[in-house]
């Protein structure tokens, strides 16, 4: 990374932005674990659940019953790529 750095005067300040941005945040968002049909793109968000099936909300994707379906595309949980 400091190679990068020190190539142009410019990329500091952008390298600097994004290390501003909390990485924390981005963590936690994958914590949060929503996830998303590769398929429709219909988004799992385990905040929700998924109340058509009786998920309650605070399921984590990971949790679901393998015979779990997408609610929009009825593909199965392979389908979906974390969010
Ligand atoms: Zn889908």
């Amino acid at each position: 990374m400091d190679s990068v750095l020190t190539k142009t005067a410019g990329a500091i300040s952008i390298v600097r932005e994004t290390e501003t941005i909390p990485v924390g945040e981005i963590v936690i968002k994958t914590a949060t674990g929503k996830y998303i049909c590769t398929v429709c793109g219909y988004v799992y968000d385990p905040a929700v659940g998924d109340p058509g099936r009786n998920i309650p909300p605070g399921a984590a994707f990971e949790d679901l019953p393998d015979d779990w379906r997408c609610p929009r595309c009825k593909n199965d949980k392979t389908k979906f790529n974390k969010a």
